[in-house]
């Protein structure tokens, strides 16, 4: 009775999906990824690699502490 429920429960927490564009999560509820939609290529590039400077900074500032 209990695994009928968490499968409920699951079905519902659906997990996000990962966009392949983007490679952001976005809603298993959406068709497609909401996230980089409006982007043009360009602006989805420049997004790339504005995340991947801050992705960079965090990593450096872990390994000061
Ligand atoms: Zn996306």
């Amino acid at each position: 009775m209990s695994a009928g429920m968490s499968a409920a429960w699951r079905a519902k927490q659906q997990k996000p999906k990962r966009c392949q564009r983007c490679e952001l999560y976005y809603s298993a509820s959406l068709d497609t990824c909401d996230q980089c939609a409006t982007l043009s290529e360009a602006q989805l590039t420049l997004f790339k690699i504005k995340r991947q400077k801050i992705l960079q900074k965090m990593r450096l500032s872990v390994n000061i502490y």
